[in-house]
């Protein structure tokens, strides 16, 4: 019993890795890495469109002078 959950739970956490892996991989303008939308929360809008960074620095760079890096 214990173990078919365990089971269970495993699956739906691969799943769902995999599925916001698919879904919401942006990039960081500023150095080119690869970011998750969803657990980003260093963000910048310019031009209408969402930006993604992975550190401060990125944002800051980016906010500084965004017209370099689009
Ligand atoms: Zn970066």
């Amino acid at each position: 019993m214990m173990y078919r959950v365990y089971v269970c739970k495993t699956e739906t956490l691969s799943k769902g890795r995999r599925w916001s892996y698919r879904k919401s991989m942006a990039q960081d303008p500023v150095c080119k890495m690869h970011v998750d939308e969803n657990s980003a929360h260093l963000k910048s809008e310019y031009n209408g469109k969402n930006y993604y960074f992975c550190s401060a620095e990125c944002k800051r760079a980016f906010d500084s002078n965004p017209r370099k890096f689009t």
